[in-house]
């Protein structure tokens, strides 16, 4: 017997046919002998129902009540799929985040899990009780329920695997795995079986909406072994985890894309000797930048254009320690970013990326590489014609050999 956590997704709750379905799944599981932890996220699209009647009200709700309204969503689901087990004689309880000990900051929004006191759920799971767990959400030391971001519940379940020592975390998802690339843009994606902590944290970060990126560092801090797969048919997932070796003869893992990116400018004397410090500072205030120098003077990185204000009036408020004359924002970009880029191929793919971009007209605004990673910023208009076609290129294809020349 194991201790299981599953995550079920928007869609694969999204209607009543669909809860029957999941209660089916973990009925299974239950009946095989398994104790169950089952996260779930709100019903299909209903987040984004209630963040749009929220700016009905008001452009910026506050933070508290934005909190307080989004977090019923879940509370919907969980109470469904408890009563979907019962009726069906299998035993359940669902627990909002704060009844399942979810203890976070008080960042409203995008809070993080300090802390979990699992007591109750060990309880219900002693009685033999599926224990259903509302995600994304939690409550902080002041008792004021907060939420994890969007996409958050992803979070919830691995550390919530974490914390009672699961055999493994099961997100089940719309999709049947990790795939080379987001498979609704790029129809020729292939299904990776297994991927690393590492490089699917990198596909994370960079836009791959298939995993919150704070589960997969969770995973990797705390050795959580992730399986992504589909709750529509009973096709093997992939594997995320730490004994996953590179693929030698591949060129990358997998592109990842980020729409509505703006990049911002940053110009000041000898601002070459502070790039560490502002990228380091922004970090802190929740924004990831790839700062990329341009001569000693000038630097460049691109940031999520709803977090552009963000990061502006954070720079702002610390320009005299920062040292910088102007700043500036450029908007209308997507992100394109390749992952997991072998170490025979690194030298070589930037030159491919160039090439293939000039040829089909498409511009780089914006450049950056890493160790095994290659971004560049470009018109969003262009982004699927970009991403379709360096899949392609970088041999990513479905049967297709390496392409890097
Ligand atoms: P859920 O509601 O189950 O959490 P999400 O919409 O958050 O589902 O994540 C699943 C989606 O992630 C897929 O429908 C797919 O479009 C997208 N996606 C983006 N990149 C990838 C990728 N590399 N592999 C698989 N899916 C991806
Ligand atoms: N329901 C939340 C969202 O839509 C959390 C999640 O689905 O993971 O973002
Ligand atoms: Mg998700």
């Amino acid at each position: 017997m194991a201790l299981i956590v599953q995550k079920y997704g928007g869609t694969s709750v999204g209607s009543i046919d669909r809860i029957r379905k999941v209660a089916k799944r973990v009925m299974d599981k239950r009946n095989a002998g398994h104790q169950l932890v089952v996260v779930l996220s709100a019903m299909g699209k209903t987040t984004d129902e209630l963040v749009k009647l929220a700016k009905e009200i008001s452009p910026h709700p506050d933070e508290r009540d934005l909190d307080m309204l989004v977090s019923t969503g879940e509370q919907v689901s969980i109470a469904l799929l408890s009563m979907a087990l019962q009726r069906e004689g299998c035993r359940a309880v669902a627990l909002t985040g704060w009844q399942a000990g979810i203890l976070t900051d008080c960042c409203h929004g995008d809070a993080r899990i300090r802390h979990f006191e699992n007591n109750r759920i060990c309880g219900h799971l002693q009685e033999g009780k599926v224990v259903i767990v509302a995600g994304f959400q939690g409550v902080d030391e002041h008792g004021e329920i907060t939420t994890l971001g969007r996409g958050g519940s992803d979070t919830s379940a691995v550390a919530l695997a974490a914390s009672l020592g699961a055999e493994r975390c099961e997100i089940y998802t719309d999709v049947t795995g990790v795939f080379t690339a987001d498979p609704r843009l790029v129809p020729t994606a292939q299904k990776l079986s297994a991927i690393s902590y590492q490089d699917m944290l990198d596909l994370a970060q960079l836009g791959a909406g298939v995993l919150h990126p704070r589960s997969v560092e969770t995973a990797r801090k705390r050795h959580v072994r992730l399986v992504v797969r589909s709750s529509f048919s009973d096709e093997e997932g992939t594997y995320v985890g730490a004994d996953v070796p590179a693929q030698a003869e591949s060129v990358a893992r997998g592109i990842a894309h980020q729409e509505q990116i703006s990049i911002l400018w940053v110009k000041g004397r000898e601002i070459h000797r502070r790039t560490p410090m502002l990228t380091g500072n922004l970090r802190e205030a929740g924004v990831m930048a790839n700062a990329v120098l341009h001569g000693t003077d000038l630097l460049s990185f691109p940031v999520a254009t709803e977090q552009h204000k963000k990061a502006a009036a954070f720079l702002q408020e610390q320009q005299e320690s920062l040292g910088f004359d102007e700043m500036e924002a450029e908007h209308g970009f997507a992100m394109v970013s390749l992952v997991g880029v072998s170490r025979h191929a690194s030298s070589k793919v930037p030159k491919t990326i160039k090439r293939k971009m000039k040829a089909l007209q498409v511009p780089i605004r914006w450049f950056h590489q890493s160790e095994r990673k290659v971004s560049i910023a470009l018109p969003a208009e262009q982004v699927k014609t970009a991403v379709r076609a360096l899949h392609r290129e970088l041999g990513l294809d479905a049967g297709e050999k390496l392409a890097v020349k």
